[in-house]
């Protein structure tokens, strides 16, 4: 370590190429990465393997520089490598990364998460997305005493076996299970319906989970009353309301997206920007129903790593930048991204779609708004949206190898950034229009 300091070469430097490390990948992991769409499957082609990040940018290990709007799929929104939390991760690592106790971060990001999330009472700070919206749905169980769960087509909330349930296609079905290995019997409590239409909920259904705004099925903002409508049919049936805000979370808000719809769940999830770019994410609610988790209660729930002191530092960081003034500065700079990607696609001949949510932007083809997962699928369907990207890649952008994933504008991403993505989105969409 102090060799490589003194040297000035970063740990992490290769020589080898982005095929070479994809090739020695495959040989040790299955398809070369750790998790799917990232091996670019869906898109065709070869993954850029990412040497360092930052701001906006990141450079692959052929030294590659990228306008990166994926971000990590949204755990990051300050831009890569910021200063406040590259020190913040640093000065907690001399302290020891991982005790076993509890320590003062844990407190404070706990406070600092409740304190911006209205009636939000208690949080338990866990390591994924995953994590969270697995114990949430445990303990709106334990706290009913009901099983059933209703989760809406396109929406998604991890890989948990309960919550990988596909079915749907316009109707209410059970789940039938998203994935080999999952059983029947994992989602035969789990029930799946057409987003952003209000189903019935019936006296066994424990608690309904959604996205408020879907961002896992390209971008599809809930339908006015829809909110609304799921919160009173989950208060006429005494089932708990979920808000998935993984992707949400502090990155549309200041915390929730409760304020902005004026509906307000019983339990939350929280992930990717809390975590400041490490593995962190919480589930939190009304503190009567919290207080039914362990060591309060009788449902149980634990994690050897949970409220690591790297994570909670790095999520302290981040909050600390993202006072109230940076969201709608974040806001309005989508808005004009999305209305510049909405005129370059028309002008290159493609009929598409640029919806915009607060900070979020999705792109889908087709003459029509999306409104669920039906039209996500007609979108990606149309097979434009590998010939996008990798027209994108070409041209110094990366957007997620993957149909059904958004665009990440973070904090780092300039007025200069969007205007030279508008422009590759234009050529890129030429070329797609002309085939
Ligand atoms: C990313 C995501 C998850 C899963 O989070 P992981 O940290 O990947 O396990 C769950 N719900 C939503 C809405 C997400 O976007």
């Amino acid at each position: 370590m102090a060799e490589a300091a003194a040297s000035g070469t970063p740990a992490t430097t290769t020589t080898l190429t982005n095929a070479e490390l994809f090739d020695r990948g495959r040989r040790v992991t299955p398809g070369g990465v750790n998790s799917p769409v990232r091996a670019f499957r869906s898109v065709g082609g070869t993954p850029y393997f990412v040497a360092r990040g930052e701001g906006s940018s990141v450079w692959d290990v052929e030294g590659r520089r990228y306008l990166d709007f994926v971000q990590s799929y949204g755990a990051s929104i300050l831009g890569h490598a910021h200063p406040a939390v590259v020190s913040a991760v640093q000065a907690a690592a001399t302290q020891g990364t991982t005790f076993g106790a509890p320590t003062e971060r844990e407190v404070l990001l706990a406070e600092e998460i409740c304190r911006r999330v209205g009636h939000c009472d208690e949080v338990r700070l866990v390591n994924s997305g995953t994590e969270a919206t697995m114990s949430a749905v445990r303990l709106a169980r334990g706290a009913t005493g009901r099983d059933r769960v209703v989760v809406f087509e396109g929406c998604y909330h991890g890989h948990s076996d309960g919550l990988l349930a596909g079915g749907g296609s316009g109707v209410a079905t059970l789940g039938l299970p998203a994935s080999v290995g999952v059983t029947r019997s994992a989602v035969a409590d789990t029930v799946v319906v057409p987003y952003n239409r209000v189903p019935e909920i019936g006296a066994d259904v424990a608690a309904v989970i959604v996205e408020p705004i879907a961002a896992n099925m390209g971008l599809v903002p809930p339908a006015p009353g829809f909110l609304e409508g799921l919160r009173a049919a989950c208060d006429a049936a005494g089932a708990l309301l979920i808000f998935d805000e993984v992707i949400t979370g502090f990155r549309v808000a200041p915390g929730s997206v409760a304020g902005i719809f004026g509906v307000v769940p019983d339990l939350w999830c929280f992930g990717k920007v809390i975590g400041g770019g490490l593995p962190l994410a919480a589930f939190g609610g009304r503190g009567e129903v919290m207080e039914q988790l362990a060591p309060s209660g009788p449902v149980y729930q634990a994690g050897t790593l949970s409220g690591n002191p790297l994570a909670t530092a790095a999520g302290l960081a981040v909050l600390a930048e993202l006072t109230p003034d940076v969201y709608p500065a974040l806001a309005a700079s989508a808005g004009r991204f999305a209305a510049g990607l909405t005129e370059a696609l028309a002008a290159a001949g493609l009929v598409a779609q640029v919806p915009v949510a607060g900070p979020l932007v999705g792109v889908f083809f087709g003459p029509e708004p999306v409104t669920s997962y039906a039209g996500a699928k007609a979108s990606a369907d149309t097979g434009h949206y590998p010939g996008l990207m990798h027209g994108l890649l070409d041209r110094g952008v990366a957007i997620a190898p993957g149909a059904y994933e958004i665009l990440f504008p973070s904090l780092a991403h300039t007025e200069a950034d969007f205007g030279r993505a508008v422009e590759a989105a234009g050529e890129a969409a030429t070329v797609v229009a002309a085939n």
